[in-house]
Parts: structure tokens; C-alpha cells; sequence
């Protein structure tokens, strides 16, 4: 594993076999094009070659070590890739900036060091070296512009240049190590470090949701331990309110009730009722009158309280309560037929169904009954009142 991400060095060679006579040619860097040094054959390097090169050592790195060859058309070349400490690359020389079509194609490729892109002839090359021609014997002055065979300036006729001048004036080319410089983050440390980033930001986020579900849960416990307590408070209200009034209503119910059924027997009882009592007629008369009254007084306000009990108990609108109720005790005032309402509501209220009683559990028994009860003496008021002025 190497250190030193940014900037990072890989060592590069590329070679292949000169098409057209076979000797070793060697690209000694990104170049485009080499000239073979036995032939003078002009040899193209595809650059996607030089690219996908660069490319895979880019990818690997720092595991870059690669050797392999790749054929492109019907030319195979072989490569060798490895990185490299910036230390080897001190003595690389030339050092150049990456042409511009390799840093199109690998951004980070940022310099190139050593090797011999040009293929430049060492120092001397272009010195002519004398000939005699075989033919007509006047001297030849032979420089690496000449080709292999080449005619003598005096006769005309082909001297085939010997290999020994050749290769004086061809040298072959060596193979020379070039290096190229990468800047910037490595591919896997940008991945790595991406990767850590979307963690992070995948774990900040998770954390932030927790607190905010933890602060909805602390805000919600809040709300319902507010709701709970304004309940309590309204509980508390309502039974210091409507019991009393529930007792009230309660008491007046049972008294009306008694009175009406006393009025029901002194009705029965007729001009008997006097003389059981030991009283005049006109006295049992004024007792029999007064407990009917009495019996109305007492219910009457048994009835409004026992009205406002629901209302309290129940929360609903005062006016729709006042309506229902009026509505249910002119209908239990009509003789005969009141006996079946009375019947149906006392039901009703019994069953805590009727509307203008409370939904609360234990509520509508406290406070329908007894109007249960009121609506039952009422009906039996109108009943005997109806029956009393018959008889
Ligand atoms: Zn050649
Ligand atoms: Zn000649």
C-alpha cells in the first residue's frame, strides 16, 4: 500500500513488432505515432490503447501491478503497469504535462516523466558517415535521411547501405521507462471517502429522525398528560355541580311522584276520600286540590332542573335541550296517548339513548331517571287531571 495518494506515480512501458519488419519497437511514453528504427516504418499507437492503459492502472490503484497485451486491428501490443514510490521517478527526465488527448480522457493524469515520446535520435545520429560506392568507387556521404538502399550521387546506381553504417546512423531504439504523475484523489479513496460521506450523512439522518420522533413522542406525552388533566378538571366541575343538581332533581322527582299518586288515590277514593279522612267535603276538596298543585309546583322546577342536569352532564346546546325537553313533555301531557310516550321515553332514558343526556358512561342514569320519573308524573297528572274533572 502506498502512502502517498495525491500525487501518485505509475511506471509504464509499451512495446509491440514493427508490422512491416518485424524488429522490436518501443514506445517509450503517450505517443501517438513511432517511427521503426530498422525500416523507417511509421508505426500508429491507437490512443484508447495508451488510455485504457492509464485507464485500468487508474482504476486498480494501489493494487496496479498489471502485465498483459492487448491486439488492436492486427497490431498486438504489450504492457507492463506498476505504481511507483515518487522517489524512482527523481531522475525521470523530460518531464512534461500529459498531451491534451490523454488528459481528456484521464483528468487526473496530470504529467508525464522520463522516457522518449519523440523517439529523438541520440546526440551524433545525423553526422554522415563516408562511403565508398561499390560501383564506381567516388565516396558517398550516407546520413540517416538516406534510405536502405539508396543511389550513388556520381553512377546512379543502388548501393545497399551495410547494417554496420545502418545501425550507426539507425541506432535501435531502447526501451526507456516513462512514468506518469496522477493528481487528485485515487478512484478507490474518492469512492472510500464518498462512501464514508453518505454513511455519515445516512447516520446524521437517522439520528435526526430519532430526535425528532423522540421530541413528536415528548410533545405528544405532553399534549395528553394536558388533555388528561383539562378531562379531570371537567370531571371534577361537573360533579360538584350536577350532583347536587342530580339530587335535586332526584328528591323533587320521588316527591312529585308521591304527591300525584296521594292525588291518584284521593281521585279514586271520591266523596269516600272525606269521610276516611275524617274531614268535610269542602276540606278534602281543598286537601285533594292542594296536593295536585302541590304535586305541580314540586314538578315544574323538578323538570327545569333535571333539564339543566343534562345540559351539564351532557354538554349539548341549551337551546336543543330545552326543545327536546318541551317537545317530550307536551307530548307526555296528552291523556291516554302520554301514557305510551312516557312509556317510550322512560325507556329511552333508562337506556341512556335519549339526546339530551350525556354520552358518559355513568351520567345518563344519574340524571335520566329521575326525568324518566318526571315525564312518567307528568303523563299521570294530565291522566287523572283528565279523569279527575270526568268524575
Ligand atoms: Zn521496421
Ligand atoms: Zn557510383
Amino acid at each position: 500500500m502506498h502512502a502517498a495518494d495525491d500525487p501518485r506515480y505509475g511506471r509504464f512501458a509499451l512495446r509491440t513488432d514493427c508490422p512491416a519488419c518485424g524488429s522490436h519497437l518501443p514506445v517509450n511514453g503517450p505517443a501517438r505515432a513511432v517511427d521503426c528504427a530498422d525500416c523507417g516504418e511509421t508505426v500508429e499507437v491507437p490512443d484508447q490503447l495508451v488510455v485504457a492503459l492509464l485507464d485500468a492502472f487508474e482504476e486498480a490503484w494501489p493494487d496496479a501491478e498489471r502485465a498483459g497485451s492487448s491486439t488492436v486491428g492486427d497490431i498486438t501490443w504489450r504492457w507492463t503497469a506498476s505504481p511507483v514510490e515518487p522517489t524512482e521517478t527523481s531522475e525521470a527526465t523530460p518531464v512534461y504535462d500529459a498531451p491534451d488527448w490523454l488528459r481528456r480522457a484521464i483528468g487526473s493524469a496530470a504529467a508525464v516523466l522520463g522516457g522518449d515520446p519523440d523517439q529523438r535520435r541520440p546526440p551524433g545520429g545525423d553526422r554522415p558517415v563516408a562511403l565508398t560506392c561499390p560501383s564506381c568507387g567516388a565516396g558517398l556521404a550516407i546520413t540517416s535521411e538516406r534510405a536502405r538502399v539508396t543511389p550513388c550521387d556520381h553512377c546512379g546506381s543502388q548501393v545497399h547501405v551495410p547494417d554496420a553504417v545502418w545501425r550507426v546512423l539507425h541506432p535501435a531504439h531502447k526501451v526507456l521507462p516513462w512514468f506518469v504523475r496522477f493528481n487528485g484523489e485515487s478512484r478507490k479513496t474518492r469512492a472510500a471517502r464518498l462512501r464514508r460521506e453518505a454513511q455519515d450523512r445516512e447516520s446524521r439522518s437517522a439520528r435526526e429522525r430519532e430526535e425528532q420522533r423522540r421530541a413528536e413522542a415528548l410533545r405528544a406525552e405532553g399534549e395528553r398528560a394536558e388533555r388528561e388533566q383539562r378531562a379531570r378538571q371537567a370531571r371534577r366541575r361537573r360533579l360538584w355541580i350536577t350532583l347536587p343538581l342530580v339530587a335535586a332533581v332526584w328528591s323533587g322527582a320521588l316527591l312529585a311522584a308521591g304527591l300525584t299518586a296521594m292525588f291518584g288515590v284521593w281521585l279514586a277514593l271520591g266523596p269516600n276520600a272525606a269521610r276516611l279522612a275524617g274531614l268535610k267535603p269542602f276540606e278534602s276538596l281543598l286537601v285533594g286540590n292542594g296536593v295536585a298543585l302541590v304535586a305541580i309546583g314540586v314538578l315544574v322546577p323538578t323538570w327545569i332542573l333535571g333539564i339543566g342536569t343534562a345540559r351539564f352532564y351532557g354538554g349539548y346546546p341549551l337551546l336543543a335541550v330545552v326543545a327536546w325537553a318541551i317537545v317530550m313533555a307536551v307530548l307526555c301531557a296528552i291523556p291516554f296517548a302520554g301514557l305510551v310516550f312516557a312509556l317510550i321515553f322512560a325507556l329511552l332514558f333508562l337506556r341512556g339513548r335519549e339526546p339530551t343526556v350525556s354520552k358518559d358512561e355513568r351520567i345518563p342514569v344519574l340524571a335520566s331517571a329521575p326525568l324518566a320519573l318526571v315525564y312518567a308524573t307528568i303523563t299521570a297528572i294530565a291522566h287523572l287531571a283528565y279523569v279527575g274533572i270526568d268524575f
